[in-house]
This record gives structure tokens, C-alpha cells and sequence, in this order.
């Protein structure tokens, strides 16, 4: 009898990395698939990404998931790079294949995942993204592809809205149509969606955001997550947002388009994300 092929390894890399909730959803996702693999934590200093990864790899590692910061680094240091990637001048899945290093951008198909699981696809919404970093960047390309009918992005510091705007005008000059920016004051009339892509969250303060942006039925969506409501979704149900969720349903589905990738197998989100949920809740 030929024995089992030996379990893959796989590994998120990060400088921290002790935190992140990776090896929970790719092991929940083998379970529950069948696929045997192994999914470890691997802190890389902050000045040896390369050789962390290229170590890794020599070892027999079969895939990379890549956080913060180390992103754009994935981005420079892949072969060959997914469209998302392009658009995004980011990687956060790496993986061989005939010796080649491939880097592909899942957050925002991790997003598109959850605003479908939410009942809100883009699909002919107005959207407001809020933020101009890596996290909207990466959500632009899905949105768009997604059929959205309007994206205003909006940011703090207005120009690097105006910069998503000039990488829209070099790649994808077909969506301009659909697409503005500014400064955060110009976030005035009514959407189906708004989307908060910002870091504000991560202080006790919301974005500067003027009342009135949400339609009847809108969503508000924190991509960021935590065990209770944050800033913005505090502020997006003061504003009348009539549905509000955090961005841990785009954490779960970034990983399931990452396991798609390696194991050419889509798991299921929806049991995944409650298990999660419930580790958060009684943490
Ligand atoms: P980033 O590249 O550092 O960008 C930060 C963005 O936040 C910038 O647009 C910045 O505006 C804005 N900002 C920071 N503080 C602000 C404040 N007080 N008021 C208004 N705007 C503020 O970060 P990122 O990688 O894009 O990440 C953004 C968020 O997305 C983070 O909370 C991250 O945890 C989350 N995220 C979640 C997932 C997920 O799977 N759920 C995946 C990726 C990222 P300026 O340009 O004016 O500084």
C-alpha cells in the first residue's frame, strides 16, 4: 500500500505575527475539506523578508500568507503577480510552482466574499470607500469587477485618494467612469455602502465623517475587527446605517481565496467565521 503523502506547510509570515488568527481558519479549513496540511506562525526580522521566505521555500514550504508589513515586499520579491496583486502593489499569498515564486492580493476578494455572505453585493450599489492605504487599494479591482455603480474614495490626506484615482487612469481606464476621490468632506449624499478602510478604528475615535451618507437598507462595513463594536460601527448606527458588520468575515474569506489558490479547492466561510467568532467572544 503506497503510504499518504506527507501534510503540506504552510505559514503566515509577519513581523508580529503572534497575533494573527491564520493557523485557526487554514487548519478549520482542512478539517472541514479533508485536506491534511500543516499551518504554522513565521515571525521573519525585519530586515531578512527575502531570505526568510527563500529559507522557507528551500524547506519544502508549499504556500505563504503575508501581513503586516511586509506586503509591498511580497509584492517586489514574487515572479510572477496576479492582476489583483498589480492593482493592489501588494501580496499577501505567495506559493510555488515550478520554481517560480507566485504572489497574488486576496483581501479584496475577502471583502467581495463578505458583502455577498452580508446579502449586499456591489453589484449596481453606490459605495463610499473611506481610506487611501494598502487595505483600500486592494479592495478597489473587486469592487469595480463586482459592478458597483459608483466608488467615491475618500481619505484623510485627500491627494492619496487622488493617487488611487491615477493608478484606476494607468490600469483600468474602462472603470473611470464610475469612479471619484477627495478629501473626507467631500463623502456628502446618500449610499448603499460605506466602507471603512481606515486605521481610525484602531484609536477610540471614528473618521470625521459628516451625517447623511446612508441610504435606506445601507451597510456599514468596519474592515477592521474586534470582540465588540467598533468606532466607526458606533458611529454608522448613530448615522442610521441599517446594517453594520466588522471585517472579520474578510478575514476568513481572504484566507479561503488564498486556500483556493493552493489546494484548487473553495472551503466554506459561513462555519469558519462563527467558530472564530465564538474563540474571539470567550477569549
Ligand atoms: P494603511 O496602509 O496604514 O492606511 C491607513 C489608512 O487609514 C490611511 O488612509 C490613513 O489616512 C487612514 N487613517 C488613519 N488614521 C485615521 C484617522 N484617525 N482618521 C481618518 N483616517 C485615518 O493601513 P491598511 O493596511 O490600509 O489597513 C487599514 C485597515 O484595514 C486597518 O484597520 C486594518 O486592520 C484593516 N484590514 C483588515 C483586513 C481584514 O482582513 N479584515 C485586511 C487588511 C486590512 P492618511 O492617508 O490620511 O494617513
Amino acid at each position: 500500500m503506497t503510504p499518504p503523502a506527507p501534510a503540506k506547510r504552510f505559514a503566515v509570515i509577519g513581523n508580529p505575527v503572534a497575533h494573527s488568527r491564520s493557523p485557526f481558519i487554514h487548519q478549520a479549513f482542512g478539517m472541514q475539506t479533508g485536506i491534511p496540511l500543516h499551518y504554522d506562525r513565521l515571525l521573519s526580522p525585519l530586515d531578512q523578508f527575502a531570505a526568510t521566505v527563500r529559507h522557507f521555500f528551500s524547506q519544502g514550504g508549499s504556500g505563504l500568507n503575508v501581513t503586516v508589513p511586509f506586503k509591498e515586499q511580497a509584492f517586489e520579491l514574487a515572479d510572477t503577480l496576479s492582476e489583483r496583486a498589480r492593482l493592489a502593489g501588494a501580496a499577501n499569498t505567495l506559493w510555488l510552482h515550478e520554481g517560480r515564486l507566485h504572489g497574488c492580493n486576496t483581501d479584496g476578494v475577502g471583502l467581495l466574499h463578505d458583502l455577498i455572505r452580508l446579502g449586499h453585493a456591489p453589484d449596481g450599489k453606490r459605495i463610499l470607500l473611506v481610506g487611501a492605504g494598502g487595505a483600500a487599494r486592494g479592495a478597489l479591482l473587486p469592487l469595480l469587477n463586482a459592478g458597483c455603480s459608483k466608488l467615491h474614495i475618500v481619505n484623510r490626506t485627500a491627494v492619496k485618494a487622488q493617487a488611487l484615482l491615477d493608478i484606476l487612469r494607468e490600469h483600468r481606464p474602462d472603470t473611470l467612469a464610475r469612479v471619484s476621490g477627495g478629501g473626507l468632506e467631500t463623502a456628502q449624499g446618500a449610499y448603499d455602502c460605506v466602507i471603512n478602510a481606515t486605521s481610525a478604528s484602531l484609536g477610540s475615535l471614528p473618521p470625521d465623517l459628516p451625517e447623511g451618507l446612508y441610504a435606506p437598507g445601507a451597510l456599514a462595513y468596519d474592515m477592521m475587527y474586534a470582540s465588540t463594536d467598533t468606532p466607526f460601527m458606533k458611529q454608522a448606527r448613530k448615522h442610521g446605517a441599517s446594517v453594520v458588520a466588522d471585517g472579520l468575515g474578510m478575514l476568513v474569506g481572504q484566507a479561503a481565496e488564498s486556500f483556493r489558490l493552493w489546494h484548487g479547492v473553495m472551503p466554506d466561510i459561513a462555519p469558519v467565521l462563527h467558530g472564530l467568532r465564538q474563540a474571539m467572544e470567550t477569549a
